[in-house]
């Protein structure tokens, strides 16, 4: 890889990856790396740009240290202000975020954004504005009652076999409209004894088979806590999965590095789900960070909400996971937009959502088509939708319509 070259392009062994945002700007530098050899500092175009304006002095090394990223990451007005031009909106919007989610965008994701409009789908993903600041019913602070199913600190337990693990409350950027808005980003720490008493009642419920490490972001977190957390749980000996959900390769894929394949892949199987919601958060250095995931052999899945304005068109939607199965990351769940409050401009109808499914189904790969689910209000868990391909069920045959539409009938006896 030569990541100075101009004439470079975008490769992944055999198939190359088009229509990265770096390659759609003029000028821009893309990069060569092959699946097996993934260059540790990969360099866009854009965030050299921004880094010759905003951070002149920063090396390479540096910009690619995920711990200078998360001591830099914008978190006020001040600092954005002098990166970006800020709607009245988004000033009143930060100015008046109080207690709730706080602001946090690493410098990685503010290259990405630094010198878009205000309607860019990834500065909506993390720049507040004014409209989040307002209640609406039936909204509500912790739509999925997680509180109420918590038997023990950092503890989820909905379904009968699996836990969530809620490990950290801290991410490196913060989604505007993140489920767990009531929780995330307050001081709430874990501390030892409440990974303790976390392991404990793993350990005491036999019946749970998965675990599930989410946060905050759990890869926000440095590799030595990651590995006591994960040897913690593999000591019990009826887990049986693990799976890791974490946002870090959209938002701060330099965290991805040797060391945390290494620390990560003593736990096997341990399944990743990884947090995207648009095309354009999938530039080379993310590219580089899923494909290192893969290479460690952790099967990755991706989740998505469904986001008014941002995601909810279905060349969008293909244009996500078609870009995602290049990277290997495989499309697992779209969720319809969670109930939180100030959740009114993102959220858009279940129907919308069933649209982009059929949008979807029989019109590309079964593999890019994602499972849409709504997470029942109050706690009820996932519930799948399908459009309906059922036209009429006799008991001796049923009447299917498939994806264009067309009848055929199947025997039932
Ligand atoms: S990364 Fe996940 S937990 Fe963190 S703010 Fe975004 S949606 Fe919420």
């Amino acid at each position: 890889m030569n990541a100075n070259s101009n004439e470079a392009t975008v490769f992944y062994g055999e198939s190359r990856l088009v229509g990265c945002p770096s390659d759609e700007e003029p000028g821009a530098k893309t990069m060569i790396f092959s699946q097996n050899e993934i260059p540790i500092q990969l360099v866009s175009n854009r965030n050299a740009d921004f880094r010759q304006r905003f951070f002149p002095l920063i090396t390479t090394d540096r910009w690619n240290d995920w711990r200078w990223q998360l001591q830099n990451a914008f978190t006020g007005i001040d600092g954005l202000a002098r990166i970006m031009k800020l709607s009245r909106k988004e000033i009143m919007a930060i100015n008046n975020l109080k207690s709730r989610l706080p602001l946090r965008v690493t410098p990685y994701f503010a290259s990405l954004i630094y010198n878009s409009k205000f309607s860019d789908p990834l500065r909506r993903n993390v720049i507040p504005v004014v409209e989040e600041l307002l209640q609406r019913p039936p909204e509500q602070s912790d739509p999925l009652h997680e509180t109420s199913h918590s038997p023990v600190k950092g503890i989820v337990h909905r379904y009968p076999d699996r836990v969530l693990f809620t490990v950290t409350q801290v991410c490196s950027n913060y989604c505007r409209y993140c489920t767990r808005s009531h929780s995330v980003g307050k001081l709430t720490r874990m501390g030892l004894r409440d990974y303790e008493k976390a392991f404990a009642y793993i350990a005491a419920h036999r019946e749970i088979r998965d675990v599930i490490i989410s946060g905050g972001d759990p890869l926000t977190l440095p590799d030595e806590t990651l590995d006591y957390i994960l040897s913690g749980i593999r000591k019990i000996s009826h887990v049986e999965i693990i799976r890791v959900g974490t946002r870090t390769p959209a938002v701060l894929p330099q965290r991805i590095t040797d060391s945390l394949i290494d620390t990560l892949r003593k736990y096997h199987p341990l399944f990743i789900s990884l947090h995207f919601s648009h095309p354009a958060e999938i530039t080379a250095e993310c590219a580089a960070a899923c494909i290192k995931l893969a290479n460690g052999g952790f099967p990755l899945g991706s989740q998505t909400v469904l986001l008014k304005g941002i995601n909810d068109s279905v060349p969008v939607m293909k244009e996500l996971m078609h870009r995602l199965l290049k990277i290997r990351v495989r499309p697992y769940y779209l969720y319809q937009c969670d109930l939180i409050p100030g959740s009114s401009h993102f959220r858009t109808t279940v129907r919308k959502g069933l649209d982009i499914m059929k949008g979807l189904r029989g019109y590309t790969s079964g593999y890019a088509v994602p499972a849409f689910v709504v997470d029942a209000p109050g706690g009820g868990g996932k519930i799948p939708l399908l459009p309906n391909y059922v036209v009429e069920h006799t008991g001796k045959h049923i009447v299917l319509r498939n994806y264009k539409g067309v009848r055929c009938e199947y025997p039932e006896k």
